[in-house]
């Protein structure tokens, strides 16, 4: 068997016996002497150090509800830490929870966990105990919480340790439900408990709460998310600005960052409203933050609750909402302006008597052109301030999709400059909204004599298999690079070498919503700059009716 601190090697099985029935004579008294909590933990560490090395002692109480583990007290190395609270995890102490069964940990370090459980009370490094021997504290089938003792030396228990410290557990048990039962208030505070628990996993919003001293001592299931702390990497019961943030997620620890201020506030009782925090760590989150102080009737400061809102989505509709406009405005002129002057030529020759018809044909026709141009920009706008609402209607219909190739190209054969290939076969035939699959290729190949020179070849191909119909638009034009590649698809981006071409970046953005809208993907390939590019679009043959409400084909 182990050795437990140089304590049980130097006793004989004979005493051995007696310590462990003298223990549990003594955990029979133990059980209705602690007042509180904090008082239980000091008698089962005492019990327990007698009999085995408790260099790190760890009693918890574990609520189902919310699957939270609530570290009482703690000890390490003589010194007695605060608890502190974790949601369950991966760690051995939540393992023990979840199987209801011991574990004893002989070489931690083989066989421990990736992670390690923090409780935000170590000094200075981290160092991971070599040792343990965990075990639940049941009544009946339940768990009520843990006992963990843990060595900094390998191979600290045995057997006997996990019996020693399970006779314990059970005396804890009885102490606990007593606690637990003497005062009927506590158990009505804990069923209000449990609810506003429940309340707040089912809640959207990430929601912290902090105590007086600004220490989180609860949070939701959204602020774990938000916060994206692994289960074993979250700390609790620490004041904010003395976690250990270094070990946090990026994210997390730019949050944590931000709410210093805010928690700083609660502390002196004021509460925040609507703060904004732009986190660019990691991807592009905007939050809003508000906080509201709590005090007890008497007016003492209670701490406070944080609550973290998503506002990205909202915050990016309203940038589109000002891109659009700014853009709007800015292409408009030039049509609008040009629209106005041969407008005004063409009054100016009607009522000067002196009639050009060749001149009036002439105005007449730029004003067609341009208020055509005026119309298809205002068309874009909206299509693409459609597909950011969620607006962008989708009518699903039979479409020959080389039909459609054939007769797009056969079209623009008469004005292009450019050899125009389809290499279609018959009888591909897909469900989907043949107006606006006929825009998303009618952008590719404009593209594609955009930004290829005159007298080169486009190729236009349709293949399918049972499934799926592809589409690819091949080019010999100036290509694109893997920064290009990566981009090309983002709302208003233009590789360098395109930007001396007119252009808005919108196209490809559009084009892919439209596919994806019907179940498809989209994507572009190129051997580099000036190797010529490749865009294809994937569409599936037949559509699942239920992905999407948007797809269902009018009554
Ligand atoms: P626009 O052409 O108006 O800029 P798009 O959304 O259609 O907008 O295209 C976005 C960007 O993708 C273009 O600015 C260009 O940089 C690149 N691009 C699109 N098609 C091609 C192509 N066929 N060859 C090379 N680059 C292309």
């Amino acid at each position: 068997m182990s050795a437990a601190g140089g304590i049980l090697e130097v006793l004989t099985a004979d005493e051995q016996l007696r310590a462990r029935l003298d223990l549990a004579s003594r955990l029979g008294a133990l059980a209705v002497e602690p007042r509180d909590f904090a008082e239980l933990f000091r008698a089962l560490y005492d019990e327990t150090a007698r009999v085995m090395d408790a260099t790190v002692f760890l009693f918890a109480l574990y609520d189902e509800a919310s699957q939270t583990v609530s570290v009482v007290r703690q000890i390490d190395g003589g010194v007695e830490h605060e608890g502190g609270s974790f949601p369950l995890g991966k760690g051995f102490t939540s393992e023990v929870i979840r199987t209801a069964a011991p574990r004893l940990v002989k070489q931690w370090s083989v066989e421990g966990p990736p992670v390690r459980l923090l409780y935000g009370t170590e000094a200075g490094e981290l160092v991971r105990p070599e040792s343990a021997a965990v075990v639940p504290i049941l009544s009946s089938d339940r768990v009520l919480g843990v006992i963990s003792v843990q060595s900094y030396r390998p191979e600290a228990y045995g057997d006997a340790d996990i019996l020693n410290l399970r006779a314990i557990a059970t005396q804890a048990a009885t102490a606990i439900k007593r606690l637990r039962a003497t005062d009927q208030l506590a158990l009505e505070h804990e069923r209000h408990a449990l609810q506003l628990e429940a309340v707040l996993a089912g809640m959207n919003d990430a929601l912290l709460i902090v105590d007086a001293r600004g220490a989180i001592v609860r949070l939701n299931r959204a602020a774990r998310e938000l916060l994206r702390l692994d289960s074993a990497s979250l700390v609790l019961g620490r004041p904010l600005e003395r976690q250990r943030l270094a070990q946090w997620p990026k994210t997390a620890r730019e949050i944590a960052t931000a709410l210093v201020p805010v928690i700083d506030s609660l502390r002196s009782g004021t509460s925040v409203d609507g703060l904004e925090i732009e986190l660019s760590s990691e991807e592009r989150c905007v939050l809003s933050v508000s906080a509201s102080a709590l005090s007890s009737p008497k007016g003492g400061l209670q701490g406070g609750v944080v609550v973290l809102h998503d506002i990205t989505a909202r915050r990016d509709l309203e940038q589109l909402r000002e891109d659009i406009f700014a853009m709007a405005w800015h292409d408009m002129q030039t049509p609008i302006t040009l629209i106005r002057g041969h407008a005004e030529l063409l009054l100016r020759r009607l009522t000067s008597g002196k009639p050009d018809p060749k001149a009036t044909r002439s105005a007449a026709a730029m004003i067609v052109k341009h208020a055509d141009r005026l119309a298809e920009l205002l068309t874009i706008l909206f299509d693409v301030h459609c597909l950011e609402a969620g607006l962008l209607s989708i009518s699903l219909w039979p479409t020959n999709l080389g039909a459609l190739v054939r007769d797009l190209a056969e079209g623009l054969r008469p004005t292009t400059r450019h050899t125009i290939n389809v290499l279609a076969g018959e009888g591909v035939v897909g469900e989907c909204d043949e107006r606006r699959i006929r825009q998303v290729l009618m952008n590719l190949i404009s593209n594609a004599q955009k930004y290829s020179a005159d007298g080169s070849t486009i190729t236009v191909s349709v293949v399918a298999d049972e499934r799926t119909a592809t589409i690819s638009v091949r080019d010999e034009g100036i290509g694109l690079d893997a920064t290009d590649l990566a981009q090309v698809f983002h709302r208003g981006y233009r590789a360098e070498s395109a930007r001396h071409l007119a252009g808005r970046g919108l196209g490809l953005y559009f084009g892919n919503g439209i596919v994806e809208a019907h179940g498809g993907r989209m994507w572009a390939e190129s051997s580099g700059r000036g190797q010529g590019s490749t865009f294809h679009f994937a569409l599936p043959l037949r559509q699942e009716r239920e992905v999407d409400h948007r797809l269902e084909r009018p009554a």
